[in-house]
């Protein structure tokens, strides 16, 4: 049989072993620093159980008093790298667990009395594993379930813990190893601990594993979707039930004369210009649309809604922000402009293909017709819809100059009837 100080070294050389594997894993990429916390955080339990083995060696200010310290800072580092892993920044609270250790044993008192001390421990290690399920309840990485499951066992280690420190307040013995509870508490304690890492490591793959496939399904230029996150949205859109009749639409945008804009200022001018386009459409489509870069200087954005009218709505808001907007990264400030076409089929029989091939006319057309515009399919065919900010091209007069800019676009869409089905072709 093994003696308990073996035992507790043997648990020393394990976490240390996977803190020297999270270096490793950190040194592949140094970009990923929640690696580097994670390891420190096992360094510190494994020098902690190693300072705590040692108890008849080494003096008690080593083994219990900077031995609890060296465990409760390990929290700080944990959450930390839960936090960082979860791409937001390292908490000042992550320090709690050791801040009321170090303020407790601050206290003679309570530093030279064992069940004091004992709770004292408890309530900060209970505090560090609270900490850590409320952390994991709060990340966005990995599933619910294991998330939940996560926590839970956190959650477990702090009820542990707290039990171990209200036995040592009622029996108090010299040793906390000498508890009646000891050996049940030592269990759950190991047991939650490896069952904790288990869960942590089916967490990390399943964020490796959406990382993965979010990159099969991103633009690597802007960050967007690209063709097949447009199928999966679509069938996303299909899948989803909505109580109101309802149109899925699709906008095509096609940016005008890209080419020159490549020919006069470079191609990393004119990536530029295509980041520059895809934020600020998609930061307009963002909440209504998804948005996704489809081709080249091509993007599609698809949405339902209730009548093709918000999807024209949505290509002219478009459209004319970034007529409006001097684009940054050419050489000489030139006017960057894009074509839309819409199309919409009603949600229950829409079809991607037909879809696109409906905007790509409409689309010919808005090119046709002298670029930067919109023109939507509808009935075979496309019609422009009209916009005051090309007055002189107006083919019909029915805006004043004063009339908000949708005006137009409104009353040419209401033609239509509003929806996908209805009113004739002008
Ligand atoms: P139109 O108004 O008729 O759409 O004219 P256009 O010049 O935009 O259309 P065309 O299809 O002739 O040219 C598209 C250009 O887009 C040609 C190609 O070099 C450029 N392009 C495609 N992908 C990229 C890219 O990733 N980066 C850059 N800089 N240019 C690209
Ligand atoms: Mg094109
Ligand atoms: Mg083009």
């Amino acid at each position: 049989m093994l003696d308990v100080k073996t035992g507790m070294l043997l648990l020393a050389t394990e976490a240390m072993t996977v803190a020297a594997l999270l270096v490793v894993v950190w040194l592949q990429d140094r970009s990923q620093r929640h690696y580097a916390n994670w390891a420190a955080g096992f360094a510190m339990r494994a020098l902690a159980v190693a300072l705590m083995a040692m108890r008849d060696t080494i003096p008690d200010a080593l083994s219990i008093t900077l031995g609890n310290a060296v465990s409760l800072a390990g929290f700080a580092f944990w959450i930390a790298g839960l936090r960082q892993f979860d791409k937001r920044t390292a908490p000042w609270w992550m320090i709690l667990p050791l801040s009321i250790w170090l303020v407790a044993v601050s206290f003679p008192v309570i530093a030279d009395t064992m069940p004091y001390r004992a709770v004292a421990y408890g309530i900060a290690t209970a505090t560090g594993y609270t900490l850590l399920a409320g952390v994991a309840l709060s990340c966005r990485f990995g599933s619910q379930r294991y998330r939940r499951l996560f926590a839970g066992t956190w959650a477990v280690l702090a009820l542990n813990i707290l039990m171990v420190a209200g036995y040592a307040f009622v029996e108090r013995p010299a040793y906390a190893l000498s508890l009646s509870v000891a050996p049940v508490a030592g269990i759950i304690a190991m047991v939650g601990f490896f069952s904790a890492i288990l869960i942590g490591a089916k967490l990390v793959m399943e964020d490796s594993q959406q990382r993965l496939e979010l990159l099969v399904r991103s633009d690597p230029l802007t960050g967007m979707l690209n063709r097949r996150g447009l199928a999966e949205a679509f069938v996303d859109l299909k899948r989803t039930n909505s109580l109101e009749p309802s149109v899925i639409a699709l906008l095509q945008f096609d940016l005008d004369h890209f080419k020159r804009i490549n020919d006069t200022h470079g191609h990393q001018a004119g990536d530029s210009v295509l980041v520059g386009f895809a934020r600020l459409a998609g930061h307009m489509a963002a909440g209504s649309a998804v948005f996704c870069r489809t081709g080249g200087e091509e993007f599609t954005a698809i949405l339902k809604t209730g009548s093709i009218r918000d999807a024209a709505n949505l290509a002219e808001t478009i459209r004319r922000a970034l007529a409006e907007r001097p684009m940054r990264g050419l050489i000489v400030p030139m006017p960057v402009t894009v074509s839309v076409g819409v199309a919409a089929m009603p949600a229950d029989e829409a079809d991607l293909d037909r879809l696109m091939n409906h905007a790509d006319r409409a689309l010919y057309t808005a090119k046709q017709d002298g670029r930067n515009r919109t023109a939507l399919f509808h009935d075979e065919a496309a019609i422009v819809v009209p916009a005051n900010d090309h007055p002189a091209r107006e083919p019909f007069p029915a805006v004043d100059d004063h009339a908000d800019r949708q005006v137009a676009v409104l009353r040419r869409v209401a033609e239509l009837g509003g929806g996908h089905t209805g009113a004739n072709t002008p």
